[in-house]
């Protein structure tokens, strides 16, 4: 396929904010791709080429981008700086200087998908030296015969900063529009842009399979295969598989035990909810893999927990769902998970750290157990697993702490103890629900007396002036939106008289993370990708017009920074909502 179709189905997305009629117009351009290049379409649609538990990176700086036009289209280095000073945007700035070409070239060899996907996986794969001057190659490349808006876009991929507004459910819902269409009927009005299925439950029940099957496995491109080439049944098949991470289970808070036992139901599992880091264990044909729960792979980061893990779990295979905390070396006393976050990045001095900062892995769930899925089989089942396997031995490796009770009294004094053992609250647990892959279902619910706190991503910062000119001084936060896969902004923080008060972490740690993904400049204005999420407290939301989301924090603190937490993870604007029309009763 040209690639100039694809560059057609982005801007004609962007041209719109409807979730519908983006949804319609993915599913007609999915009907008509071929087969082969299906799985590239559904990953470049993401501004992606690797699906999202893949851990490869392009690593293309913006000095690279400028080389490569340079390189591509004659222009010398000053006149692209300059433009992209001008535009603020690497990707416009390519535009506009493929256009000037454009008076002087023809365009003779058309840009293929199939091209520039290889081309951008190679990036991923250059190491050592004279990588600089081969990736500056590959996109240069690219660019050569790309006209102007195919250089937009180009750039932006390459630069992992697409955006062009597609989030998980518009993929999701026009995988079932592409693929089930002959079957559910959904008659899409162009006019009104609606949708009136023929049969809305059947519809639903399409849509919550692909859904299922895609938080099992995480990638819309094997999905879209799947429905392609075997319908519903290659979805419903899709089975949890050892090796292979799924994304975790959430729990929604609720205000106290009461209220825990009417969200769970009676007797229900109450067990500690210990402040660490979340891991998924999968064990299988000997080899024991440690992913974090944005699915990455923190095997070689964490030896003790591997040694644990093979010498305390009595199974051939298996995925465990747990929580690795860290605690004090002499005094045992547990930790908060500051503690053990920088172990999660380190790449080295692993031994050093792991004596420093030990951790005590505590499992709460099981999803896989002897190559058998046993997310459909009820907790206490689940949980009965555990105690099977798993061989206690403190400050290595325990199940979860829990109780079963229908006693108001018990479970208040269970979740005193959770406190005074330096724990964060407890996790009530329905007996009988089922674990589902990355939703926030009510089978589990967490109770903490302090106040519920958002995981919002940096988007945009601001430089200092006078001595601080070198330091990212003040920071737009934003929470999520899964509809539109945008990022929406809530508030800003920053340093200046109230300094101490917003930035719970220094903004020279900020700076260092994100000056290298910076993608726009303005004046003291910068634009960054949306990587760094931080954890922000705040005294009340409020209904703003100020910012995209609508809301505003009111005294807003970040209290740190999350390691273990993805962009796409942090607070959507549901939850915003559903704090703001809570609050009263905090
Ligand atoms: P928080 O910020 O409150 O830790 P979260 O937003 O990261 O929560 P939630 O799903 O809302 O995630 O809360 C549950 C988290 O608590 C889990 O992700 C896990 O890391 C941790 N946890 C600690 N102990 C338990 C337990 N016994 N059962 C389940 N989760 C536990």
């Amino acid at each position: 396929m040209e690639y100039k179709k694809l560059v057609g189905l982005y801007n004609s997305i962007e041209a719109t904010s409807k979730r519908l009629e983006k949804t319609y117009l993915v599913a007609e351009f999915l009907k008509k791709t071929d087969i082969d290049d299906i799985p590239k379409i559904m990953l470049l649609l993401q501004g992606r080429v690797f699906p999202p538990f893949d851990e490869r990176t392009l690593g293309v700086a913006t000095r690279m981008v400028i080389k490569a036009l340079n390189k591509s289209l004659g222009i010398d280095a000053d006149a692209i700086e300059r433009e992209w000073k001008r535009t603020g945007d690497l990707g416009i700035t390519a535009e506009n200087l493929a256009e000037k070409k454009k008076q002087m070239a023809l365009f003779t060899t058309k840009v293929m998908v199939s091209k520039v996907f290889t081309n951008l996986r190679k990036l991923a794969e250059m190491e050592g030296s004279g990588t600089v001057d081969r990736k500056v190659s590959l996109i240069s490349e690219l660019l050569t015969s790309a006209s102007p808006d195919e250089a937009r876009y180009i750039i932006r991929t390459v630069l992992e900063d697409l955006r062009v507004g597609i989030g998980e459910g518009v993929l999701r819902d026009a995988i079932v529009w592409a693929f089930f269409e002959d079957s559910i009927h959904i008659n899409y009005d162009t006019e009104s842009k609606s949708i009136k299925p023929e049969n809305r439950e059947l519809y639903n029940a399409y849509v919550e399979a692909v859904q299922e099957a895609f938080d099992i496995l995480n990638d819309f491109a094997e999905i879209a295969m799947l429905a392609k080439t075997s319908g519903l049944k290659g979805l419903k098949a899709v089975g949890v598989v050892v090796g292979k991470p799924l994304k975790v289970m959430l729990y929604k808070k609720v205000k106290d035990i009461e209220e825990a036992f009417e969200s769970v139901g009676k007797p229900a599992a109450f067990e500690y909810k210990y402040d660490g880091f979340r891991i998924q264990v999968h064990k299988k044909d000997g080899k024991i893999t440690v992913f974090t729960r944005r699915l990455e792979e923190v095997t070689a980061q964490f030896p003790e927990v591997v040694e644990y893990i093979k010498k305390n779990v009595k199974a051939s295979s298996f995925i465990l769902d747990a929580e690795c905390v860290g605690y004090d070396v002499k005094s045992k006393k547990y930790l908060p998970f500051q503690s053990i976050s920088q172990r999660i990045k380190r790449k080295h001095d692993i031994q050093e750290m792991s004596d420093k900062f030990p951790v005590e892995v505590n499992v709460f769930d099981i999803l896989n157990y002897e190559g058998k899925s046993v997310i459909k089989s009820p907790f206490r089942e689940r949980r009965a697993l555990i105690e099977k396997i798993v061989s206690p031995l403190p400050y290595s490796i325990i199940p979860a702490k829990q109780i079963v009770t229908s006693d108001l009294d018990e479970a208040k004094r269970f979740y005193d103890a959770a406190l005074k053992a330096g724990e964060e609250g407890v996790m009530a647990k329905n007996l009988d629900g089922i674990y589902k892959p990355g939703s926030r279902v009510g089978y589990g619910v967490k109770v903490k007396p302090v106040m519920e706190s958002l995981d919002l991503v940096i988007v945009a910062a601001e430089w200092g002036e006078g001595k601080r000119s070198g330091w990212l001084t003040s920071f737009s936060l934003a929470c999520y939106d899964p509809d539109t896969g945008s990022f929406m902004e809530i508030g800003k923080v920053g340093t200046g008289v109230k300094e101490k008060v917003e930035l719970g972490v220094s903004f020279e740690q900020l700076t260092e993370l994100l000056k290298p993904v910076i993608i726009k400049e303005k004046g003291r204005d910068v634009t960054v990708k949306p990587m760094v999420v931080v954890e922000v407290n705040f005294e009340e939301i409020q209904k703003s017009p100020t910012y995209s989301s609508g809301y505003a924090l009111r005294f807003p603190r970040v209290i740190r920074i999350r390691e273990d937490r993805s962009p796409d993870e942090c607070s959507d604007l549901a939850l915003v909502q559903d704090l703001y029309s809570t609050q009263r009763s905090r």
